[in-house]
């Protein structure tokens, strides 16, 4: 008889993990990466395909993570005090998916092995959103909804 394997996000709980789990289970989507607007009546948060002014939008990748606070104040550290506030982040995250109890996709690197398959499987912002260093115009008229 066979036995699966079961790997750290399945066995641990997001406060359980070390500094070095917590840090790969982030699928380097860069959708949190992205501006976001809060409707005023209905207070649902849509996504724009607007960047931060950090994030390379070819790769999806922060340009200067360690740093990213100094330069971006509002740049939001994720951290196991703030599970109750993950709702606004996409659906697909892995924190949010974690503190639900829910499995990682197939596509996540850690599933696969692969540190590009976020974005080979079509759930990357690589390549499919603007730097706010370049945008002009109205963020309302951003508003996209392929991000979950
Ligand atoms: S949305 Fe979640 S999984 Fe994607 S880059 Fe942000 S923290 Fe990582």
């Amino acid at each position: 008889m066979s036995a699966r394997r079961i790997d750290f996000w399945e066995s641990k709980s997001l406060a359980e993990m070390s500094q070095a789990e917590w840090e790969s289970l982030c699928d380097g989507c860069g959708k949190c990466c992205l501006h976001k607007l809060i409707d005023d009546d209905t207070e649902a948060l849509h996504y724009t395909d607007v960047a931060c002014q950090l994030l390379d939008v070819e790769c999806a990748q922060c340009s200067d993570y360690p740093n990213r606070q100094k330069s971006v104040p509002a740049c939001t550290q994720l951290t196991v005090d703030d599970v109750e506030e993950f709702d606004w982040l996409p659906v697909s995250c892995s924190y949010r998916l974690v503190a639900a109890g829910l499995p990682l996709p197939e596509w996540h690197p850690l599933i696969t092995g692969d540190r590009m398959s976020t974005k080979d499987s079509g759930n990357s912002v690589a390549g499919r959103c603007i730097s706010e260093s370049i945008f002009e115009g109205e963020l309302q008229d951003r508003v996209i909804r392929w991000v979950d």
